[in-house]
């Protein structure tokens, strides 16, 4: 389960952030993850809740956000949710091939910390 590595990764992170903000408290950690990045965001918060009280920043809240995937057609330009896959086929025209725009991202969108 890779959860718990992007959980230490985030929490370094957000230790690296509370530091050169010079703050000592951590009070919220929001994330966002994509629905295609590959994390599943029940594990993630498991593993946050695993390695939240021993790091840094124990006694903190956190919130994910999740992201559905867009994606947008090559062909006609207008935008899809795309199903998983390697293609991206277009609902409008058929198109294969649309570019994601979102759903991959899997980051730190806000640290409440004091
Ligand atoms: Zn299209």
């Amino acid at each position: 389960m890779h959860e718990f590595g992007i959980a230490q990764a985030a929490l370094q992170q957000v230790a690296a952030q509370a530091q050169q903000a010079g703050a000592t408290r951590v009070h919220r950690i929001v994330l966002r993850i994509g629905a295609l990045s590959g994390v599943d965001p029940e594990a993630l918060r498991f593993a946050l809740e695993v390695a939240i009280p021993e790091s840094s920043a124990a006694g903190a809240e956190f919130e994910i956000e999740t992201v559905p995937a867009r994606a947008r057609c090559q062909q006609c330009e207008r935008e899809f949710e795309p199903k998983t896959g390697l293609f991206f086929e277009c609902p409008h025209c058929q198109a294969l091939g649309g570019t994601l725009t979102q759903g991959k991202e899997m980051h730190l969108v806000r640290l409440e910390i004091s």
